[in-house]
């Protein structure tokens, strides 16, 4: 039995190691690739579009970060993200992923003659810095695009761990003109006192919940709900991973037109998205 148990113990302690010295390596390429961000190019923002159903038009877009590493090939953002949060790594790849889309909307501004408003996802830690807010206006003042155009992208983890700072550096970018998106609403713990406290202007209606709409009655009942609470509060309310016509028709029925979703596209490289795809102009 003692044998047994020592067995078992040596491969959990194997299994810890693995994963302890995968996580080293990987947080040790991360390390690289970030500081050679500018001359290698190991990151790519990819886009989703977010579309209006009443026209089928895409009124914004979503930036989702890519990295491509010479040996292991696309590294999922699930896979590294959790990471640079831990590490600190996140400041300096927030920093390139917001000014890489500012100059996104720039660039289509100029070559295109109108403006995707693109929404950026923030990791708490990146408002947790003092110079956040300063950070954002220098990105918006270097690249001159309307502050209107820019979509931040937080979750309810930001204000469970900073409330009184970060709701004020939320006040101060609304100022600034940007708009703040609550991301995976419904996922977690979803006070709902975070709609009133928060000031956003969008929010986003967890995957999980549309994703389950067909299994019974309740999920409809609450995704219903949520979406007239949402409304009613005067928020914009966008729903995530809407794969199937099904699920589209039941949101067509509840009023809500904006949606997100392989239905209508997957993430991808910003040129086969602008000037393919039929815009909306806000
Ligand atoms: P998220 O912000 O909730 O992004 C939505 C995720 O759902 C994306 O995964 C997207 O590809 C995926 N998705 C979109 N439509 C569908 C659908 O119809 N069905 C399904 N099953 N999935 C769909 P992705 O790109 O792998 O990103 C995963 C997460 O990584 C993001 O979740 C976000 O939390 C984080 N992330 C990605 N890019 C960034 C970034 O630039 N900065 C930060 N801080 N986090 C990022
Ligand atoms: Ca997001
Ligand atoms: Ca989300
Ligand atoms: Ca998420």
């Amino acid at each position: 039995h003692a044998k047994h148990h020592n067995q078992k113990a040596m491969l959990f302690h194997s299994q810890m190691y693995e994963q302890v010295s995968e996580r080293m390596n990987v947080e040790r390429h991360l390390y690289h690739a970030i500081n050679n961000r500018e001359t290698e190019r190991p990151f790519t923002l990819y886009y989703q579009p977010q579309i209006d159903t009443r026209t089928g038009k895409t009124k914004g877009l979503e930036a989702l970060i890519r990295w491509q590493h010479s040996d292991w090939g696309f590294v999922p953002p699930n896979k590294f993200i959790p990471i640079a949060e831990e590490n600190g790594l996140i400041i300096p790849l927030g920093k390139w992923i917001l000014l890489e889309a500012c100059q996104e909307m720039k660039k289509m501004q100029e070559t295109e003659g109108y403006c995707l408003p693109i929404s950026v996802n923030l990791s708490p830690r990146q408002i947790a810095q003092d110079d956040f807010v300063e950070m954002v206006e220098t990105i918006l003042t270097e690249t001159g695009i309307d502050p209107k155009f820019l979509v931040l992208e937080i979750t309810e983890t930001v204000v469970m761990e900073w409330i009184d700072s970060s709701v004020e550096k939320l006040e101060q970018l609304k100022k600034l003109g940007v708009k703040i998106a609550l991301d995976d609403f419904g996922e977690k713990y979803s006070s709902l006192g975070y709609l009133m406290k928060l000031p956003i202007d969008i929010v986003k209606i967890d995957k999980s919940f549309i994703q389950n709409v067909h299994e019974d009655g309740g999920i409809k009942k609450i995704l219903n709900k949520m979406i007239n609470l949402i409304q009613h509060l005067e928020l914009e309310v966008l729903i995530e991973g809407v794969e199937t016509n099904e699920q589209l028709a039941f949101l067509q029925k509840q009023k809500c037109h904006f949606v997100q979703g392989f239905l209508f596209s997957r993430p991808l490289p910003i040129h086969k998205l602008i000037g393919c795809t039929p815009v909306q102009n806000t």
